[in-house]
This record gives C-alpha cells, structure tokens and sequence, in this order.
C-alpha cells in the first residue's frame, strides 16, 4: 500500500519549505518519491537528498491538474512499479487543483494499491484576502479540498487577522483542521499526527473517556463529582438507565486567541454559573497564552488546574456538562463567528 500526501499551496505560501521540513525531520528513513509539478517555481533540490531513500521526479510543462493529467497519473504508476514507494507526495503547482489532482491520482489507482494520505493546503496569512478576491477559483478549490489547512507567516500576523482568517477559512471548508501555531515551532511529527489522523477530535474523545470512567468508577450516572459536591440531590433523580450521550452534552471549539492567565482564570471560574452556561461537569483545552507559552486546563466545579505545555497546532477547549449554554460559552471564549 502507498500513501499519497498532496501539499499544495500558492506560490510563496512557503509550501516547499514545509515539504523540505518533513522529508528531512521525518521521511528520510522512508521509501519516498516526491512529484513536483513547479514551472516556474524553484522545487526541492535533488542533491540534498541523494544518499536518502528520496526520490523525485519533475513534471514541468504544464499544470498535473489538467495539461499533463494523462503524464501524472502514468508518472505515479511508473513510480510505484520501479520503487515501490511507502509514501508519494505530491506538490501540484500554485494554481493546481486539488479536487482535480485528487481525482487524477483516484485514476492512476486501478491495480494499484494506492491510498490518498493527506491533504494538506499552506495558506499564507497575510496574503488569504488578496488571492480569495483574485484568484478565487484555483484558491478556494484549494482550501475547500484540504482536510489540513497549514496558516503560514502567522508570527508576522496580528492575533486579530489570524483569528480572522479562520473565521474566512472554516466558512469555505469547516471540517479541515486549521494549523495556526508558526509550524516552525511545532515538530514534522506533530503537524504529521495532526494531518494524518483527526486532531480535532481527540480531545473530545479524551474527555468522554474521562467522564465515561468517573462514572463508572463513582456507580452514579450523574457525573458529578462527588468529593466536592454541590448539586447533591442530583443523584435522587431515576436517571440510571440513561446512557451519557442522553444526559450529555460535549461542547468544544477551536481558537488561535491568545489569552491571558488571569483572564482564563477569571473565565474557568465563573463555569460554576449554572445559569449563565448549564451544568458544567468538566472542561479541559490546551490554549495559547502570553509570551509566546502554553497551557493545558482542567476544569472540575470548584477545581482548576492549569499547567504549562508545548505549542499545539491551534488552541481548543472542550466542555462537558447537561443543558449547556453554548452561545454563552462561545461567548466566554471569544469563539462566535
Ligand atoms: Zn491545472
């Protein structure tokens, strides 16, 4: 089986420098072939990676989403019978398009055993406005078909702009997770870990895990913490027969917002409000604080925890409780659209 990783990305986006990041943190050690499809673009140099297990071929005569889609899909099977790759990647030209190269290499399938990987789009931060209005067609097509969307030059950006383009990014794909921490910062593993499986979901699925084992642990389905009860009648109610889902709700966002310790303190606490944001029963995120530092949270009613951490691709909070408030909650952590 071979994967297929297609990175695209405008010219300038800084798509080969990610590419050139992973292939030296990562892959090295791995049969790769890398297909570029530059004209015009200065591509990966060849040379650096020759005692490596990296191969690349060059498409340059035209765009692989279209000209040259018969040479593409001929190139990715030639490829796979004389290497028998473990990963291809790809790195259509800026104004490829991804629905299109995805169908391509959906063709070079037949007999092949091929399995398309990663989706990745590098979107420059500073320049998302200007090409939507420009070159919308190719650059939505992009952004749309992408199940990970990298934001570079974010550490040249305001909080405000990149808070901004995600907003602009999630209305044309809401499902692609948003990468908006400098991915200099972040290892090829982490944004590979992100990129290849479902970062967003895994903190949700934490917290179920969590609450799931409280539960069983305690012998109530209530949920609530019993070491620092408050809500004591709760568990008079006849809810024993009710799975979580029912009694439930999961809530959770991500956010590039840069918060205040304070603040975020200031927030967690006033989650006892019941009547402000429902029953919540537990909330955990990791966010970006000042100074360029991290943390990771724990909420139980009357218990925060907040300790340090290392960058993660993008802030997120998760909440659980029953009758949750989520306009307020949005609210609360400034994540309304
Ligand atoms: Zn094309």
């Amino acid at each position: 089986m071979t994967k297929i990783d297609i990175i695209s990305g405008f010219l300038g986006s800084g798509k080969t420098t990610f590419i050139k990041k992973i292939l030296e943190e990562k892959f090295l050690a791995e049969k790769v072939v890398l297909i570029e499809n530059e004209f015009g673009q200065i591509g990966i140099d060849g040379i650096l990676f020759k005692k490596s297990g990296i191969e690349i071929r060059e498409l340059n005569s035209g765009c692989i989403c279209c000209s040259l889609v018969g040479d593409f899909e001929r190139t990715i099977q030639e490829v796979i019978e004389k290497f028998k790759p473990e990963r291809i990647i790809i790195e259509p030209s800026g104004v490829g398009k991804l629905s299109e190269i995805i169908k391509a290499c959906e063709a070079a399938k037949q007999g092949e055993s091929l399995h398309i990987n990663m989706l990745i789009t590098v979107v420059d931060v500073l320049k998302l406005d200007i090409y939507l209005a420009n070159f919308g067609e190719f650059f939505e097509n992009q952004i749309k078909y992408a199940k990970t969307i990298l934001l570079s030059k974010t550490q040249k950006a305001s909080p405000e702009k990149v808070e901004k383009a995600v907003n602009t990014i999630q209305k044309i794909n809401a499902k692609a997770n948003i990468v908006t921490t400098p991915w200099e910062e972040l290892s090829a593993e982490k944004i590979l870990a992100i990129a290849e499986g479902d970062g967003t979901q895994a903190l949700e699925n934490e917290i179920k895990e969590l609450l799931q084992r409280g539960m069983e642990s305690e012998g109530c389905h209530c949920g609530h913490n019993h070491a620092t009860e408050h809500h004591h009648d709760c568990c008079a109610h006849e809810h024993h027969h009710h799975d979580a889902d029912e009694i439930f709700t999961v809530w959770g966002k991500e956010t590039p917002r840069i918060f205040s310790v304070e603040e975020l303190r200031k927030m967690l606490v006033s989650l006892e409000n019941a009547d402000a944001f429902g029953d919540v029963l537990r909330g955990k995120g990791i966010l970006q604080v000042e100074n360029g530092a991290w943390v990771q949270f724990d909420y139980v009613p009357e218990e925060i925890q907040m300790s340090e951490i290392s960058p993660d691709y993008t802030g997120k909070v998760c909440i659980i409780g029953s009758q949750l408030n989520t306009n307020a909650l949005e609210k609360l952590f400034f994540v309304t659209n």
